[in-house]
């Protein structure tokens, strides 16, 4: 023991102890960087084999000698291919086998054979002296990642340092042979006592290496992960300013983050909108719709409208989508549609009445009309229809022009609509022909307000381009009888219109009743 105890061996193997020590560490800081992994089952691998050798020095057993040889060897090739791990290169595993077919063949034929010491330390250094050298190779000329340099630099000049050793060794143990030099303890032979004094150091720098440019990794990593972040989040903010819409990241229910838009449509500033609650600028009565939305969250676009804070309802469109896939948070798109929705009120507007005269046309007229004979039905309630056409209209048109006619038109269908209640329906359903429907009317009731009407008419002054002239129109009027059609009252109608053209126009006549 005291042999041990006082020679270089103990000390080599606490230094690799410490390396073991520190490389499990290491590993374990930087997780999930591979290399340090390789580095510490290498480190552990040297601290059995030494721990071996010594233990063969003391007992003198063969296996101690074969087994701690071989591990020791392991151990420097699996630090090498943590190099080449850590570079990013293909691992060169077979060093391993290759290294202990060698190495072992000899180990094991110099016990069985009793073969020379010193040839078996020529083999077993050149060996664990090539070893380092690929990746010092490697960890000089390639110059892919600046971050480490340094590092990479202090680990390829040691692990450089160790092969020099290691090979000088074999020079020394090569001359041993050569001049047949009788045997030497291992603790007293030149060359089993130089990687102890001067290669273990150097494996020590090394490793210090392999932790600096781990470090400078894990570092450079980091600040890359801030930049490319950083610019991220400024792209994101680019986007949300330079998006038309008005944009909200919804997180829990509230308002994470807003763009100027968004300011402009709910009118409030970003200081007030930031953490407030996304529905309460929505009517209550949309707020199950906003949060149908959210919870969807697959973009369709739906019509909602938005209550500003000052009272006034903005008619919108919005859409959601997730954020990203894990945050939870929701990207919300709202985009101002008054104008589009006024378009399509006047559209609607157009589609149901005549553009020349502002009543209802022919096909409101006719959904209106089916509606209330329904009703008429349904309740058995009075109803009436009246069918007007003016009189000798094409002479008007004729003798004050067509632009006069229209000009005509228009006045007569105001003043009918004036004089129509609200629950009647007044039409213009064909060229100078008008209707009008009085639901709840009897025939008494609507013959009264005929009257009204066409006496009205016969006062009516029509002014055009200088012009005026005066117009006239006959009247026909059906009273609903159980089991009329739209086209039967209308045809009774029509029929007594006609009664009153052949009778002399400008009058009112009652449809037969059948
Ligand atoms: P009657 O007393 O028998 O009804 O004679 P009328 O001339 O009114 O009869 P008719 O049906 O023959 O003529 C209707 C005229 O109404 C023919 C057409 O030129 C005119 N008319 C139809 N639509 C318009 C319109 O939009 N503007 C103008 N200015 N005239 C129209
Ligand atoms: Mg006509
Ligand atoms: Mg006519």
């Amino acid at each position: 023991m005291e042999t041990i105890y006082f020679s270089p061996m103990l000390l080599g193997a606490c230094l690799i102890l410490a390396i073991a020590i520190s490389a499990t560490f290491l590993w374990f800081t930087t997780r999930p960087i591979p290399a340090p992994l390789f580095w510490m089952i290498g480190a552990w691998s040297l601290v059995i084999g030494v721990l071996m050798f010594a233990g063969f020095v003391v007992t003198r057993s063969p296996v101690l000698n074969v087994i701690g040889n071989l591990l020791q060897l392991v151990g420097e090739a699996v630090l090498v291919l943590g190099v080449f791990r850590f570079i990013g290169r293909p691992v060169p595993y077979w060093i391993i086998p290759v290294s202990v077919l060698i190495v072992g063949g000899m180990n094991i034929h110099y016990w069985m054979f009793q073969g020379n010491s010193d040839l078996l330390m020529v083999v077993y250094s050149l060996v664990a002296g090539l070893l380092p050298l690929q990746a010092v190779y490697l960890l000089l000329l390639i110059k892919d990642e600046p971050a480490i340099r340094s590092g990479r630099i202090l680990v390829g000049f040691c692990l450089a340092l160790y092969s020099v050793v290691t090979f000088t060794r074999a020079w020394f143990a090569w001359d041993a042979f050569a001049s047949g030099q009788s045997y030497t303890q291992p603790y007293e032979s030149f060359s089993y006592l130089l990687p102890y004094n001067l290669g273990i150091p150097a494996m020590v720098t090394a490793f210090i290496g392999m932790t600096l440019m781990t470090m400078q990794r894990v570092l450079a990593t980091s600040s890359s992960n801030f930049v490319r972040a950083e610019n991220n989040a400024q792209r994101f903010a680019r986007l949300l300013h330079i998006s038309s819409a008005g944009i909200a990241v919804i997180r829990d229910g509230r308002i994470s983050d807003s763009n100027e838009q968004l300011e402009a449509l709910l009118g409030i500033g970003r200081d007030e909108l930031l953490e407030r609650e996304f529905a309460l600028y929505f009517k209550k009565s949309a707020r199950a719709k906003l949060n149908a939305a959210i919870s969807l969250a697959n973009g369709d676009l739906i019509d909602i409208d938005v209550k500003r804070p000052d009272g006034g309802i903005l008619n919108t469109e919005l859409r959601v989508l997730p954020l990203t896939d894990e945050s939870g948070d929701f990207i919300v798109e709202l985009r101002d549609i008054s104008h589009r929705r006024t378009l399509e009120d006047e559209l609607k507007r157009l589609a149901t009445v005549d553009p020349l005269t502002g009543v209802f046309n022919r096909r409101s007229f006719d959904g209106l009309f089916s509606r209330a004979l329904q009703l008429a039905r349904r309740q058995e309630r009075p109803m009436c229809l009246a069918i007007f056409d003016l009189d000798h209209f094409k002479e008007t048109n004729d003798k004050y022009g067509h632009l006069a006619g229209d000009e005509a038109l228009k006045v007569f269908s105001q003043y009918c609509a004036k004089q129509a209640r609200g629950t009647d329906v007044f039409a213009r359903i064909g060229g100078e022909e008008f209707a009008l429907l009085m639901p709840d009317t009897d025939l008494d009731g609507a013959l009264s307000i005929l009257r009204r009407v066409l006496d009205g008419v016969a006062t009516l002054q029509i002014k055009h381009n200088g012009l005026r002239f005066g117009i006239g129109a006959s009247a026909g009027v059906a009273r609903y009888q159980t089991g009329d059609s739209m086209v039967s009252l209308m045809k009774r109608a029509d029929e007594a219109l006609y009664k009153s053209k052949d009778e002399g126009r400008n009058r009112i006549s009652v449809a037969e009743t059948e």
